[in-house]
C-alpha cells in the first residue's frame, strides 16, 4: 500500500478496513542485522552502518501505566468480584469512541461505574497497584457524566491523555474495533462467542478460537548521502500534504523487507540499511505502524503515479522553508509519522495536517 497508507494517516484511517495492498512483492534481503530490536525506550538507534538518529520515545498512543492481568482474564471468580465493585472503573467505546473530558491543552477519560455500564462485549483492561480494576465495553455511550466531558477519538484525545488514560483508551479502542468487526468464525462462519475477557473469540460450533489481529505496517523515512528526507504526497490525498513513506507488511514478509520493497516501488529508491526506531498501535481500525530509517542507495525519483502523487527530498532548511511558505502541510504529532521526521529534522515541527 501506499504512502503514509491509510493506517497512520488521520484523515482516512477511520474508513481504513484493512491493508486492502495491492502492491506486487519484491523480496530483497533483509538486514535484520542492523535493526534494534529491543526497547525503543532509551538511547540512540546506532547500528555503526551510518545511521543514526534517537529512538522514538513517548509516541502518544504508545504509553501506558496499568498492568494488563492478562493472568486473570480466565478467573471467572475474580472477574465476577471485580464488576461488582462499584470501584471499578469502566471505559464505554462506541464505533471508535470514548466519553473524555477535553480542554484544548488536557484530557482526562469520564469512566462510569459497572453498574452504569451499556451491555456489549466486555473487556478486562488491567488492574492498578492498589486493586483498582478497569473494563471496557463496546457499546452505547451513557449520557454525557459532567460539565466538558463528549465523545472523542483516540487520535483527537490521545496526544492529551496521561500516560494511564492514553494506554487504557488504546487499549479499549483496539479490542472494541476488533469486536464491532470480527464477529464470525473464518472456518466455518457461526458468529463467535468472546472469552478469556474480551481478549478471544471462540467458535460454538468447531471451538476454534481467534485473537485481535493486529495488522503491521511499516512507515520508513528515507535519507540520502546529504541527509536529505525523502516526503511524497499519496495521490488520494489533498495539495499540500506529505509525509514519509508507508505500507502495510504482507503475508510472508519481514517488516525490513517490506521497507525496501515500498520505497522501491513508490519512488524508485534503493534503500540500504535499515534501521529500527519504534512502534505505535494505530487501531482505527487495527494497525500497529513500525517506524524506521533507511538510506539511500540512490536518488532519482521515479513516481508509483497510481500511489504517489509526487516525492521529493527536503533539506532541513528546505524542510522549513516549504512548511513556513506553506506549500507542503505535515502530519499531525499523534502520528508516528511526524515523529520520525521530527526526529530526524532535530527540534519542534508544526504539524498541520
Ligand atoms: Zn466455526
Amino acid at each position: 500500500m501506499s504512502v503514509a497508507s491509510a493506517s497512520d494517516d488521520p484523515v482516512s484511517a477511520s474508513s481504513s478496513t484493512g491493508p486492502a495492498s495491492t502492491v506486487s512483492a519484491r523480496t530483497g534481503s533483509a538486514r535484520t542485522g542492523s535493526a534494534r530490536t529491543g526497547s525503543a525506550s532509551t538511547g540512540s538507534a546506532s547500528t555503526g552502518l551510518g545511521l543514526t538518529g534517537p529512538a522514538l520515545t513517548g509516541l502518544a498512543l504508545a504509553r501506558g501505566e496499568v498492568d494488563r492481568a492478562a493472568h486473570l482474564r480466565a478467573d471467572a471468580d475474580w472477574l465476577k468480584a471485580a464488576w461488582a465493585d462499584p470501584a471499578t472503573r469502566v471505559i464505554v467505546v462506541e464505533r471508535g469512541q470514548a466519553l473524555c473530558e477535553l480542554t484544548d491543552e488536557h484530557a482526562a477519560l469520564a469512566f462510569t461505574t459497572p453498574r452504569q455500564a451499556p451491555a456489549g462485549v466486555r473487556f478486562l483492561l488491567g488492574v492498578e497497584v492498589d486493586g483498582l480494576a478497569y473494563f471496557g465495553v463496546a457499546g452505547a455511550l451513557p449520557e454525557s457524566v459532567g460539565p466538558g466531558v463528549r465523545p472523542a477519538y483516540l487520535r483527537e484525545a490521545g496526544p492529551l491523555l496521561s500516560d494511564r488514560d492514553a494506554g487504557l483508551l488504546t487499549h479499549a479502542v483496539a479490542l472494541a474495533n476488533w469486536h464491532e468487526t470480527f464477529t464470525h468464525c473464518p472456518r466455518c462462519g457461526s458468529p463467535t462467542d468472546p472469552f478469556a475477557s474480551g481478549h478471544a473469540r471462540k467458535c460454538p460450533v468447531d471451538g476454534s478460537e481467534h485473537f485481535p489481529r493486529v495488522d503491521p505496517a511499516m512507515i520508513v523515512l528515507v535519507t540520502d548521502s546529504a541527509d536529505r528526507a525523502l516526503l511524497a504526497r499519496n495521490a488520494q490525498w489533498p495539495e499540500r500534504r506529505v509525509s514519509v513513506l508507508a505500507g502495510f507488511v504482507e503475508a510472508g514478509e519481514s517488516a525490513e523487507q517490506a521497507v525496501e520493497r515500498e520505497v522501491a516501488e513508490e519512488t524508485g529508491i534503493t534503500v540500504g540499511a535499515v534501521t529500527y526506531l519504534g512502534s505505535q498501535p494505530w487501531p482505527m481500525p487495527q494497525s500497529l505502524m513500525l517506524g524506521f530509517r533507511a538510506a539511500a542507495a540512490n536518488t532519482e525519483i521515479n513516481v508509483d503515479a497510481d500511489e504517489i502523487a509526487e516525492a521529493n527530498w527536503y533539506s532541513r532548511d528546505e524542510l522549513a522553508a516549504a512548511i513556513a511558505a506553506g506549500t507542503i502541510r505535515l502530519p499531525p504529532p499523534v502520528s508516528i509519522a511526524h515523529r520520525i521526521i521530527q526526529s530526524w529534522y532535530g527540534s519542534e515541527l508544526p504539524g498541520s495536517w
